[in-house]
C-alpha cells in the first residue's frame, strides 16, 4: 500500500503514460491488489486490475462453493455485490475520456458462469476495469488516490469481506440455483422437456427490460398436467410438467402464448432468486427455432424440408449468403439436430408460414412437384418418434397442428388449461407423413474449413471484436447473432468469438469436422475455465452454450 502511495507521488504532475509504472502487486489491509495492465491513454479500454482475498479475509464457508453449480452461484453473487458497491461508492467519471470509472462484468437476470469473480482453492479473485483519471494527457493523481485508497477498499469490504455478516442472502442464491439445476436434471427422469412452477411470474417488465412484471398474473398449472416434485433446498413444489412429445400452446392473441414460450427459451439457464422464472426450467439442450431470412448458410443438408430449388439447385449441400424465411428455418432445425438438441421451441410469430403449413386449397392449386417445401407439419411426428426430438409449438392460427399434437395447452387470460381432449375431437385426419424424403438427422459431418475461420484480417492482424452485444467482427467476417434468441449476454458473445479462434488453432483437423471441433473446444473451457481463451487476465467472459457457439460458426458469411 505504501509502495503504491509512493508510486503515485512520483507520477504527480507527469504525463498519462507515467501511470505505466503502477503495474504490479500491492498489499492492502484486507486484500491484495494487482494492477495487471495499465491503459495507454484515457480513451483506451480501462486498466485491468484484480483483487485477491484469502479464506480468513472473506470468511465464507467452503460449502458455499462445494459443487460447480454452487460455485457459479456464489461467484455471481459476489460479482453483483461488487457491482452494487460500485454504484454506491464510486464517484464515476472525473476528467478526460473514461477517467474515474470502475466496472465489473455481471449478468442480467440469468446466472452464468463468468470469469469476473473466481473462487480458487479457498481464495477469491475479482477482476475489474479501472479507468485511471486524466486531465487531458496528464495524470490526475489526486483522483487516482481517491480511487485506490477510498473507493476500492469500500468495494472490497462490501462485496468480498463477510466475517461477522449475515450470510442468508448468499445461501439463498446458492441453494436456489442448486434447486433449479436439480429440477432441470430431474426432467430427464420425468421424461419431460420443461417444468413451470405454480406462482411463477413469466411476463417481463417491458420488451427491453428483462426484470419481472410485478403486477403480472402468476402461473397456475392445469390439474391434468400438474406435478409435484421435492427440491433439495426449498422442499416440495407443484407446477406444470410438459412431457416429451409434440406440445401445442394455443389461445387468442395477447393471452400470453409467446410469453410462456420465451420463459421456456430462457429456462435453459438458471435465474436470480426473485426473477419470477427461477423455477421455470427447460431441458438443457432445448433450442429456439425461428425464421431468420438473410442469414448465411454453409453446407447444410436442408433436403428433409426443402427439395430441389428453381434452376435444379440441390439442397443436400446447401449454401447461401442470403437465405429465405423457410430455408433459414429449415437450416436452423437441421443445425440444431446436428448439435444434439432434444427439444425445439417454435413460435408462429417468428416462423415462416410456408415452412409451418400448406393448407388443402393451396395443395390443390400448387402441385407438390412444383412446391419444394415439406412443411414441418408433415415431419413433426417423425421428428419425435424417430429422432426423439420434442417440439413445443405456439400457434394461434393453424388448426392443422391439432392432428399431430400429443397435448394442447390453451392460454386464457394468461391461465393455462389442458384442452387436449377437445382438440383431439376437432383434429381430423393426421396429415400424410413425408418420411420418404430422407432422414432428418443425417450423420454427415461437415468439414472444418479452417481458412474461413481465420481470425486475421487481410493485413494479418488478429481481429475478434464485439462492438454490440450480439455482433462479432471476426477476421474479415461479421457474425450477426441478433436473432439467436438464447444468447443472453455480451460476455457469451465475447467468449464465442474467442472459442471460434481456439477451435481452429487446436482442433482444425478434428475427425468429426466443424461440430466436433467446437464441442471439444467448449469442453476444454468447461473443464479448465474461461481463462484458457485469453493470453492475459480478463474478466469479461461468460460461458455460452454449445448451441450458440455452433450458431456463430454456422452464420459465418462466405464472402466476408
Ligand atoms: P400472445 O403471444 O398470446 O399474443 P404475449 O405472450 O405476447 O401474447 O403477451 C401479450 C402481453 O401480455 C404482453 O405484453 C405480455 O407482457 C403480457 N402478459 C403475458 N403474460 C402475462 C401475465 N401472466 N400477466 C400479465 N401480463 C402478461
Ligand atoms: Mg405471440
Amino acid at each position: 500500500m505504501q509502495r503504491l502511495k509512493e508510486c503515485l507521488n512520483q507520477i504527480e504532475g507527469k504525463g498519462y503514460r507515467a501511470y505505466k509504472q503502477l503495474a504490479g502487486r500491492y498489499r492492502f489491509d484486507n486484500f491484495c491488489l494487482s494492477v495487471d495492465h495499465v491503459q495507454g491513454d484515457p480513451y483506451a479500454l480501462p486498466s485491468r486490475i484484480s483483487i485477491q482475498v484469502d479464506g480468513v479475509q472473506h470468511g465464507l464457508p467452503a460449502e458455499l462453493w462445494s459443487t460447480r453449480v454452487r460455485q457459479t452461484a456464489l461467484e455471481d453473487f459476489l460479482g453483483r455485490a461488487i457491482a452494487g458497491a460500485i454504484g454506491t461508492h464510486v464517484k464515476g467519471r472525473r476528467g478526460t475520456g473514461h477517467s474515474g470509472q470502475i466496472r465489473i462484468a455481471t449478468s442480467g437476470q440469468q446466472i452464468l458462469r463468468r470469469n469476473a469473480v473466481l473462487v480458487e482453492g479457498s481464495s477469491i479473485e475479482a477482476r475489474l476495469l479501472l479507468a485511471l483519471p486524466a486531465d487531458g494527457r496528464s495524470a490526475r493523481v489526486s483522483d487516482a488516490r481517491a480511487m485506490f485508497f477510498d473507493e476500492l477498499p469500500q468495494l472490497v469490504a462490501e462485496g468480498l469481506l463477510y466475517p461477522g455478516r449475515d450470510l442468508a442472502p448468499l445461501y439463498r442464491q446458492v441453494e436456489q440455483v442448486e434447486d433449479q439445476d436439480y429440477l432441470r436434471n430431474w426432467l430427464v427422469e420425468a421424461q419431460a422437456v420443461a417444468f413451470v412452477a405454480d406462482h411463477s411470474l413469466l411476463p417481463r417488465h417491458s420488451g427491453i427490460d428483462d426484470r419481472p412484471l410485478v403486477a403480472g398474473v402468476p402461473f397456475d398449472s392445469p390439474e391434468s398436467l400438474r406435478h409435484k416434485v421435492a427440491l433439495p433446498n426449498s422442499g416440495e413444489i407443484s407446477g406444470m410438467l410438459i412431457p416429451r412429445g409434440v406440445t401445442l400452446i394455443v389461445g387468442g392473441g395477447f393471452h400470453g402464448k409467446s410469453t410462456l414460450l420465451q420463459a421456456l427459451e430462457r429456462g435453459v439457464y438458471n435465474h436470480l432468486p426473485g426473477d419470477g422464472r427461477e423455477l421455470v426450467v427447460t431441458t438443457a439442450t432445448a433450442v429456439k427455432i425461428r425464421a431468420e431470412d438473410h442469414r448465411a448458410i454453409c453446407r447444410v443438408d436442408i433436403s428433409p424440408f426443402i427439395g430441389t430449388l428453381p434452376g435444379n439447385r440441390s439442397t443436400e449441400d446447401f449454401s447461401t449468403d442470403n437465405a429465405s424465411g423457410s430455408t433459414s428455418q429449415a437450416a436452423n432445425i437441421i443445425e440444431a439436430l446436428e448439435c444434439g438438441a432434444d427439444c425445439l421451441l417454435i413460435d408462429e410469430d417468428t416462423s415462416a408460414t410456408n415452412f409451418m403449413i400448406r393448407d388443402q386449397r393451396m395443395q390443390q392449386l400448387v402441385s407438390s412437384e412444383q412446391e419444394p417445401i415439406t412443411p414441418l407439419l408433415h415431419r413433426v411426428r417423425e421428428l419425435y418418434e424417430v429422432e426423439g426430438v420434442s417440439c413445443v409449438i405456439v400457434t394461434g392460427g393453424s388448426g392443422d397442428y391439432l392432428a399431430v399434437a400429443d397435448r394442447v395447452i390453451m392460454l386464457d387470460n394468461y391461465i393455462p388449461c389442458d384442452v387436449s381432449d377437445r382438440a383431439a375431437q376437432l383434429a381430423g385426419e393426421p396429415p400424410p407423413r413425408a418420411s420418404a424424403k430422407g432422414p432428418l438427422d443425417s450423420d454427415r459431418k461437415r468439414p472444418f474449413d479452417a481458412g474461413r475461420f481465420d481470425s486475421r484480417r487481410s493485413d494479418g492482424k488478429q481481429r475478434i471484436d464485439v462492438r454490440e452485444p450480439k455482433l462479432i467482427d471476426y477476421g474479415c467476417h461479421r457474425i450477426d447473432l441478433n436473432r439467436v434468441e438464447q444468447l443472453v449476454d455480451r460476455g457469451q458473445t465475447e467468449a464465442i468469438g474467442r472459442l471460434l479462434d481456439y477451435s481452429v488453432r487446436q482442433y482444425a483437423g478434428h475427425p468429426d469436422g466443424l461440430i466436433g471441433a467446437l464441442q471439444q473446444a467448449l469442453q476444454d473451457v468447461e473443464g479448465q475455465g474461461l481463462d484458457i481463451l485469453f493470453p492475459w487476465k480478463v474478466g469479461h467472459l461468460a460461458m455460452p452454450r454449445y448451441y450458440e457457439l455452433a450458431a456463430a460458426a454456422n452464420r459465418m458469411r462466405l464472402d466476408g
